[in-house]
């Protein structure tokens, strides 16, 4: 099986349906949480201001000071540690995404974030 849009192999229980489509979970995230995602001057702007003069919210900043303290960690983990719903951490994760602060990675069977450059 393969994303329809990245073209990233699956394997079972990692694939999202959406409007028909099988999707990767980076791919299924960025149209959930960011429906300007495939905008690439939408990506070009939020990177140019995380560079420039980084806007964040409270909650990312808070995502970006855990992770930086922490390492790589679970969304389980992060909402623990900061209180927040998983739909919220992934709305605030998919924005840092785009800023290309954060990426999110799989070890065995478990999706680690961490920041950049970690
Ligand atoms: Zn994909």
């Amino acid at each position: 099986m393969k994303c329809e849009k990245c073209g990233a192999a699956l394997s079972d229980g990692e694939s999202y349906e959406y409007a028909g489509q099988t999707l990767c979970e980076d791919c299924y995230l960025d149209i959930k949480a960011a429906p300007k995602a495939c905008d690439p001057w939408a990506v070009y702007t939020a990177r140019k201001e995380a560079l420039g003069n980084p806007m964040l919210t409270p909650v990312q900043e808070e995502i970006m000071t855990l992770l930086k303290d922490k390492g790589a960690l679970t969304a389980e983990e992060i909402c623990k540690a900061l209180s927040i719903s998983e739909t919220e951490f992934r709305i605030n994760f998919a924005t840092l995404r785009h800023m290309e602060l954060v990426r999110a990675s799989k070890q065995g069977d478990k999706i680690y974030y961490t920041t950049l450059g970690q």
